[in-house]
């Protein structure tokens, strides 16, 4: 049955290397990102290294601020007006979670919209649910919505559900897709009946950080499926990461299915450097 796996990481360097090229073309200063990490939550780290270097490969300047695990609210607060000030910095990145005794909303409230290339604020979520063009759309929805458009898989008038209503991923994938025309159903752990819902789908997107967790029998014949989740388990050779769907079963019934990793994840990067780079365009136009 499958038609497709798609691949991600392919799609993103396409996107990367033609940033790229835009970036040599400008006249002033290179785009700059600004990455902050409080305390040293490991896979927060790998994030934040992998996001460092796909800057670099694509000529952004990065700066990263490493905070220690006690930092107090005044001293992140403080940190983040004086790179909202700064005009060499055209990106700010609060690589999340932070630690319990800091509150993310507090933070993402203070961050400058027009430097908020993670799409967070209260402002660029407005935004978002409007349709406005002039605001940042969170890295990893809008990197499924070019994933989807780029493997030709029609969104209009179609069902998709999306498991997970997180602020990061399920409820902005969610406005985008209504927008899209798609017919939109977002299921969480509260919600009933999940297998039911799930057999209605054209195209389920999968981000509820649960291993393995979509298999065969809950998934209609010929839908897409796009993953998110990212999981560590462990194995008899030490561990490997998985996604939220089951893919060697899936790969059987489904029309198209992306790879964990190699999927969704490349496709965040690349929209956290093309969002950097609109940033940096919008800070010439003030
Ligand atoms: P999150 O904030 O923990 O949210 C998980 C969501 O899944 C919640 O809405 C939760 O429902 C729902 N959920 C949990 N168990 C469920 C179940 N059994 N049935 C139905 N819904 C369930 O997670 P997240 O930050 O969105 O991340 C989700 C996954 O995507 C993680 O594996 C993460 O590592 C990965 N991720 C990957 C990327 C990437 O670039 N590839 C980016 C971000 C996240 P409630 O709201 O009711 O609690």
């Amino acid at each position: 049955m499958l038609i497709m796996i798609i691949d991600g990481k392919k799609i993103a360097e396409e996107i990367q290397e033609s940033l790229k090229e835009e970036i040599k073309k400008l006249r002033g200063r290179p785009p700059c990102l600004a990455a902050i990490v409080v305390g040293s939550h490991k896979a927060s780290m790998t994030y934040v290294k992998k996001k460092v270097e796909s800057c670099q490969s694509v000529g952004i300047k990065s700066l990263r601020f490493d905070l220690k695990e006690e930092t107090k609210e005044e001293e992140l607060l403080s940190l983040i007006e004086s790179l909202n000030q700064n005009k060499e910095v055209d990106g700010i990145l609060l690589q999340l979670p932070l630690p319990s005794h800091l509150n993310p909303h507090i933070f993402m409230d203070k961050i400058d919209p027009k430097k908020d290339v993670d799409g967070f604020t209260p402002e660029n979520i407005g935004r978002l649910l409007m349709g406005d063009p002039k605001g940042f759309i969170p890295c990893t929805p809008r990197g499924i919505q070019v994933l989807l458009e780029k493997s030709g898989i029609e969104v209009s008038g179609q069902n998709v559900v999306i498991l997970g209503r997180s602020l990061i991923v399920g409820k902005p994938m969610a406005s985008l897709m209504i927008q899209a025309n798609a017919t939109v159903t977002v299921l969480h752990s509260k919600s009933k009946e999940i297998v039911s819902h799930l057999k209605q789908a054209d195209i389920i997107i999968a981000a509820i950080g649960k291993p393995l967790f979509l298999k065969k029998e809950m998934v209609k014949k010929g839908a897409a499926v796009i993953d998110v989740g990212i999981n560590r388990i462990d194995t008899p050779n030490g561990y490997k990461i998985v996604g939220d769907a089951d893919f060697d079963e899936l790969v059987d019934i489904c029309s198209a299915i992306t790879k964990v990793p190699g999927g969704v994840g490349p496709m965040t990067i690349a929209m956290l450097l093309s969002n950097t780079f609109k940033a940096n365009t919008l800070q010439h136009s003030l």
